[in-house]
């Protein structure tokens, strides 16, 4: 019998691909930049599994280009909104998602914005670099104490979780907002306090993102949720540009309506390079790199494949998000 085919969407260094050349045929795309749309259709014609980067948009013409052998999507990625999950789950298509693994790594990365642009550590290597730096001044590049400040968490999930549990190092007040957000034992633990949306964007100075991108959170943070914010008010973004409506936040940090932002993903990706948000001084943009650890990457890589290794096989993905494709199977 003929082994499964298998498109593998972003080049993925070979000593992590043993099992899966060993059960398929194996069409790994070989570049860093993403398969084009068309090139994708193309790729994926007659395939039983693919595995994608968040920057592969899989819709409904990718999965009518695949036909009908396709049994698995696995993103490499916690995040999976470039994937159409309801279209795959109508279609009885699981999707698989990396979470768990790169929590602590997202969560080091969006504190580690928080504090750069607290103490305006990349404005301060830019001053030093260009050669301004003339003596020790008494007003020079000041910023805001992170000890003692308030942070406000939007979405209290995992990665939410361990960013409070690092502001608890710094003595930091976390007030979360979440619609899952009554009797959390480890909120109370941590001395977390859940309040509404206008509540945090009022109280915080620093405000960090963490929500899933869908209908609901598309543009969160807008014009006037900004206008709700603190003048000295920091906005970290690690969770997806759709998040925060980016001609909102340039105009609020153009005007001071609030003080710094600091982004690890935008909208869209990458930003172009003539981007407003780029002529500002009060602003560090990351390229989407808060899971980019030695070792998270790799995990990421072990567990995309072990979802990609299952699905092919008709087996169920250790790390499914519309698991409703098996309920109908027990019907
Ligand atoms: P999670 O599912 O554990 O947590 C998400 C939380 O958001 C949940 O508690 C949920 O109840 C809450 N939520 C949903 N809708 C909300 C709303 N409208 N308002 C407030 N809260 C809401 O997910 P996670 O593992 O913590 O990851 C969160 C997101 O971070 C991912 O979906 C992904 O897009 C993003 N992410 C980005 C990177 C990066 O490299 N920058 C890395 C990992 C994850």
């Amino acid at each position: 019998m003929d082994k499964p085919r298998v498109f593998i969407a972003r080049y993925i260094p070979e000593e992590y691909l043993a099992q899966v050349r060993q059960a398929c045929q194996v069409d790994l795309w070989p570049e860093d930049l993403p398969p084009p749309p068309d090139t994708l259709r193309q790729r994926v014609r007659g395939v039983d599994g693919i595995l994608s980067l968040l920057t592969d948009k899989i819709d409904a013409a990718v999965m009518d280009a695949a036909g009908g052998n396709l049994k698995v999507i696995s993103n490499c990625a916690v995040g999976f909104d470039n994937i159409d999950v309801s279209e795959a789950t109508r279609r009885g298509i699981p999707v698989g998602n990396t979470p768990g693994v790169l929590t602590d790594t997202t969560a080091d990365f969006a504190f580690a914005l928080l504090m750069a642009a607290a103490r305006r550590v990349v404005e301060a290597h830019n001053f030093t670099r260009a050669g301004r730096w003339e003596t020790w001044g008494l007003t020079q590049l000041l910023g805001q104490d992170v000890a003692g400040a308030t942070l406000g968490i939007i979405g209290f999930g995992r990665i939410g979780r361990a960013v409070a549990r690092r502001a608890l190092g710094f003595e930091m007040r976390i007030l979360y907002y979440d619609p899952i957000c009554e009797d959390d034992p480890y909120a109370a633990q941590i001395g977390a306090h859940c309040v509404d949306l206008d509540t945090i964007l009022r109280h915080s100075d620093f405000l960090s993102l963490h929500v899933p991108l869908y209908k609901e959170t598309y543009h969160l943070i807008g014009e006037a949720e900004l206008a709700k914010m603190k003048p000295t008010a920091v906005l970290i973004n690690t969770a997806r540009g759709g998040v925060v409506d980016h001609e909102a936040l340039y105009r609020a940090l153009r005007d001071g309506v609030i003080a710094y932002a600091a982004l690890d993903v935008t909208e869209p990706e990458p930003i172009p390079k003539h981007h407003p948000l780029l002529t500002l001084e009060n602003i560090i943009i990351a390229p989407h790199i808060a899971s980019a650890s030695v070792r998270t990457r790799g995990r990421m890589i072990e567990i995309a494949l072990a979802n990609l290794l299952a699905g092919v096989r008709g087996e169920q993905l250790p790390h499914c998000v519309n698991p409703q494709v098996y309920m109908t199977d027990l019907e």
